[in-house]
């Protein structure tokens, strides 16, 4: 009895030790792995560009996967001084910490009393583990940044603007600073400027237009819009001349449609089960509307050269069978049904004629295009584009540089064109435009090269 006690006191001073050394080795790998844990924070900063405006908001996420966020401080330095836009601390309640933390900041360099120009943008995360002497763990990022608050300074260089309903006007202007985006606002349309024409690579040009459907109460403005989001709005002279459009009927037989809806359907009208005059009207409307969105699409990319001189070429030998802007009643039957504003000139000439480029340029669409059955898209630069419908046949390829008269192609009726004829528009970046004017010498001459010439003479 008596040495089996002894065994059992010797086992439980034993087991004693052992679960001392063990309560000791726990905590100690408690403290170094959890209490005084080396793991920094993690700082993401999303700052697509480093220019900060009037009012900038930025977002930081914050991470810390160990002892949880302690505080996060941010700064803007600049000239030696520093100006503090965020001082934050995480409090760890009832012992839940946070591990993760988005924060949006808005910084508004007039309100802080920070001049413009390069700044410094510093930002700290501590964590609360024990290291430091209770500091907890630092992580420290920096982003050089540059102050911007000044709206863009623009001059128009170009007068005056006479515009027609229907027509196309070029404004050039002169900016103080680089702009990413720059241009006319015409109503709620958006017309691009580009650089690259002048030597001065301040100066813009934008080729702009009146829709048929904006009326002469529409509103212009040119506007320009900072790397730091600082946007200018500058009015300019301007006077819209009204025009009235002719109104015209067309008539659908029962021949077109059965010959031109199965043409146009192939790979594009899907509506099965409907009348064969719902398909034509479903085309008419929708069809036209996706061939209008793909030539603005090519539009975007019209390069900033100007490739073209002097006035556009209309098709030799022919003769005017519907004129731009006519808002045209499509009729079955004696039944309107559908209406539509037809946006370039029909001109008939005899069948498969050779079609020649208006103007010098770069091809950049030949193929089929909709409603507009077999259509060439010429580029003449600076988002001015020429188009040519209804061909029988395309004889250029996509990316070929064109003079002006080459051949592009022969009239035909492909599409939605009831006989042979070319069907020839004008784009202006998002918008046709009355061919009348590029065909006209001296409306080119007055509105556009007077323009560039002054400017020229002026800036040289
Ligand atoms: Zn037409």
């Amino acid at each position: 009895m008596r040495n089996l006690l002894k065994v059992n006191r010797k086992t439980i001073r034993a087991w004693g030790i052992s679960f001392g050394v063990l309560l000791l080795a726990v905590t100690g790998l408690w403290l170094v792995l959890v209490y005084f844990e080396g793991e920094e924070p993690i700082l993401q900063l999303s700052l697509t560009s480093p220019y900060i405006g009037s009012s900038r908001a930025i977002s930081l996420h914050v991470s810390d996967q160990k002892s949880g966020i302690r505080s996060v401080w941010v700064a803007l330095t600049k000239d030696g001084k520093e100006f503090v836009v965020l001082d934050r601390r995480f409090e760890r309640t009832s012992g839940i910490r946070a591990h993760d933390a988005s924060l949006d900041i808005r910084i508004d360099p007039v309100k802080l009393g920070v001049s413009d120009g390069p700044a410094l943008l510093r930002m700290v995360a501590r964590d609360y583990s024990g290291r430091r002497w209770w500091h907890g763990n630092i992580t420290y990022l920096e982003k050089e940044v540059f102050i911007d608050t000044r709206p863009p300074g623009i001059s128009v260089l170009s007068r005056p603007h006479y515009v027609n309903q229907g027509g196309a006007g070029l404004v050039i202007y002169r900016l103080t600073e680089k702009c990413p985006q720059s241009g006319v606002k015409v109503g709620d349309r958006f017309f691009p400027g580009h650089n690259g024409y002048f030597d001065d690579h301040k100066i813009f040009m934008s080729f702009f237009a009146l829709g048929v459907d904006q009326g002469p109460g529409t509103r212009m403005v040119l506007s320009a819009t900072d790397p730091a989001d600082n946007l200018s709005e500058t009015d300019f002279h301007y006077s819209i001349r009204r025009k009235t459009f002719k109104k015209d009927v067309i008539n659908i037989t029962d021949g077109f449609l059965q010959r031109k809806v199965p043409e146009i359907s192939t790979g594009s009208i899907t509506l099965p089960g409907a009348s064969i005059l719902d398909q034509f009207v479903w085309a008419n409307r929708n069809l036209r509307r996706e061939d209008y969105r793909k030539v603005t699409e090519i539009a975007g990319r019209s390069k900033a050269v100007m490739h073209w001189k002097g006035a556009f070429l209309r098709l030799p030998k022919s003769a005017r069978k519907a004129g731009f802007g006519e808002s045209r009643q499509y009729r079955y039957k004696g039944r309107v049904v559908d209406r539509q504003i037809h946006r370039g000139i029909d001109l008939a000439s005899v069948p498969r004629s050779q079609v020649p480029a208006a103007n010098y340029g770069q091809v950049v669409y030949a193929g089929l295009l909709g409603i507009y059955g077999k259509t060439v898209v010429i580029d003449h630069g600076f988002g001015l584009l020429s188009t040519y419908s209804h061909l029988s046949r395309i004889d250029v390829k996509v990316n070929q540089m064109v003079s002006k008269g080459d051949i592009i192609g022969r009239t035909g009726s492909t599409g939605l064109a009831g006989g042979d004829h070319l069907h020839f528009g004008v784009f202006v970046h998002s918008t046709f435009v009355n061919p009348l004017e590029w065909w006209d010498a001296a409306w080119l001459k007055n509105n556009i090269m007077a323009k560039i010439e002054a400017v020229q003479a002026r800036w040289h």
